[in-house]
């Protein structure tokens, strides 16, 4: 039996097990729901990394949850598609005005009415 030359004080013992005392981890925050997560790792609460959807978080849940959630998402999406309709149409409005205010300056320039 492998036995020790000399007996180990108790100081000897303190000093070596000074570090052994456990850190509080750092964590972040989730930038899509907020939740505290290690930093660089998926997030479980919404599956999300990088503001990507890497985990389907939906798939553990019953199916009755499942269905609402995806009715929620549809609602959502088409918001969101209404809104960027919105946006599209006014950009193009703006867009519009501006070049008849250049080729009215244009028009200007060259004398003609
Ligand atoms: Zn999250």
């Amino acid at each position: 039996m492998p036995h020790p030359k000399k007996k180990l004080t108790k100081a000897a013992k303190g000093q070596r097990r000074s570090h052994h005392a456990l850190k509080a981890i750092n964590l972040s925050k989730c930038e899509n729901c907020g939740k505290p997560i290690k930093p660089h790792r998926v997030c479980l609460a919404c599956g999300q990394y990088k503001k990507r959807e890497v985990i389907d978080v939906t798939k553990k849940l019953p199916k009755k949850e499942q269905a609402k959630i995806i009715k929620k998402k549809a609602k959502e999406e088409n918001k969101d598609l209404k809104k960027i309709q919105k946006e599209a149409v006014k950009l193009k409005k703006t867009e519009s005005k501006k070049e008849d205010k250049k080729e009215g300056m244009k028009s200007v320039v060259r004398g003609d009415k």
